[in-house]
């Protein structure tokens, strides 16, 4: 596996020094109640190492999409709370509408090493997401050195994950979290021990134009399911029924078979599909059933899920592999009648002798929902970040990091 090229705290000596840290702490919070505190348990062995180094650690995150400013609801006090019981340490909140105000930045004057501040929600301001700046500047004032952990805001330029690193005095660095999607999303895409498998799921061909390209040229095999798989089937001449068509992306469906066949690669569609007469309301509602070859589904029904024989086909395939990057589901998951292509892939995802990547976003929710997680290599925490990673897109909250 290639080396970090970047900065990481593990290169960093903090004693001593304000080390402002971008964490990701967008938990769902209901009622004033974290739902989900893992963004912040995730987050630990970074602060906890820098506790550890002897550093003044001030820590940002946004939370939610505040429309105009400051709204109470997505205040990260609550964070802060649940971050003291998980350290067992005080974390100091500096409430602050401005984030950077007196309240700010008398906490942070009042600072010792090892003691943590959390600041207020970055979206407080407005210039955040411009990466304005004036507020890029503030950030960098407070600090000496700057650690990006937040991966799921990796993908975008603002002011507390990309802007500030123009300004700030000292090193920056990658934390565990960053490092850790860049040792295994970034490699398994750009230097993949092969034979590298990839495989793409989910609804709509038109979200992962760029990734169904970008992995074809990186890939030796790709599977495609899911969804998107019947713009493919109609593309190639099928009768897909009702089944999730994109019309507009016919002519780039059959682009795509055609560069497979002139880059070699082998481009694994469904052969047989599980199909019903309606999309199942509720979405785990029980529904009748059929199974049907690929090139045979009756007009007045929809493909919600792979066949037996594909299901042997795509798992045959990723079981020589010794990459696997996997991004969206094989069907319909959250009905356990349309679950089945899903569950046999990640059996075999997780069977195989590999490094077995699961690219974000719903795939997460498919294999932590049947159980796999813990089995994989490494699970991606954020959801856009991964998707423009295997789209082979350079993320902004990565690059501005100093090489090591
Ligand atoms: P995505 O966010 O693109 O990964 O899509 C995930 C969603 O795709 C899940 O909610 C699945 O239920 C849905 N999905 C998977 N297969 C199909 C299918 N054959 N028809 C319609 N929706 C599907």
């Amino acid at each position: 596996m290639a080396k970090l090229t970047k900065k990481s705290v593990n290169d960093l000596n903090v004693r001593d020094k304000k080390v402002l840290v971008r964490c990701d702490f967008n938990v769902p919070i209901k009622n004033g109640a974290i739902t989900n505190d893992k963004r912040i348990s995730a987050a630990l062995p970074t602060i906890e190492k820098l506790i550890e180094g002897g550093g003044k650690i001030i820590l940002c995150s946004h939370l939610g999409k505040p429309k105009n400013g400051p709204e109470a609801q997505f205040s990260l006090a609550p964070v802060a709370e649940r971050l003291s019981e998980l350290l067992n340490k005080k974390v100091v909140f500096a409430k602050d509408d401005s984030v950077i105000g007196e309240n700010a930045k008398k906490a942070i004057g009042e600072m010792n090493s090892g003691d943590v501040v959390l600041l207020e929600n970055t979206r407080f301001r407005a210039e955040e997401s411009k990466n304005g700046e004036a507020f890029s500047k503030e950030l960098a004032e407070i600090c000496d050195v700057y650690v990006n952990d937040a991966f799921g805001s990796a993908h975008r330029a603002h002011c507390s994950t990309a802007g500030v690193t123009d300004f700030v005095k000292g090193e920056t660095a990658v934390g565990y979290l960053m490092e850790k999607e860049i040792e295994f999303l970034g490699n398994a895409v750009e230097n993949p021990v092969r034979p590298f498998v990839a495989i793409l799921g989910g609804a709509k061909v038109a979200d992962k134009l760029n990734v169904i390209a970008n992995l074809l040229e990186k890939c030796d095999t790709l599977i495609i399911g899911g969804g998107m798989a019947y713009t493919f089937l109609k593309a190639q001449g099928k009768e897909v029924g009702k089944s999730l068509v994109d019309n507009d992306k016919l002519d780039y469906c059959r682009e795509m078979l055609t560069k497979a066949e002139k880059l070699g690669k082998k481009l694994l569609l469904p052969i047989d599909d599980i199909v019903a007469k309606e999309f199942p309301n509720p979405i785990d509602a029980p529904i009748e059933i059929q199974t049907v070859p690929a090139d045979g589904i009756p007009a007045d029904c929809m493909g919600l899920d792979i066949g037996s024989e594909t299901r042997k086909l795509f798992s045959d395939a990723v079981k020589t592999a010794k990459t696997i990057v996997w991004n969206g589901p094989m069907g319909v998951f959250e009905n356990p009648q349309l679950a089945k292509g899903t569950l046999e892939l990640a059996w075999a995802v997780s069977e195989a002798d590999a490094v077995t990547v699961i690219g974000g976003g719903d795939s997460v929710a498919a294999v932590t929902q049947l159980g796999f997680a813990k089995k994989m290599t490494h699970i991606s925490t954020g959801g856009g970040a991964s998707l423009e990673y295997l789209e082979g897109n350079v993320l902004p909250g990565i690059q501005v990091i100093q090489d090591k």
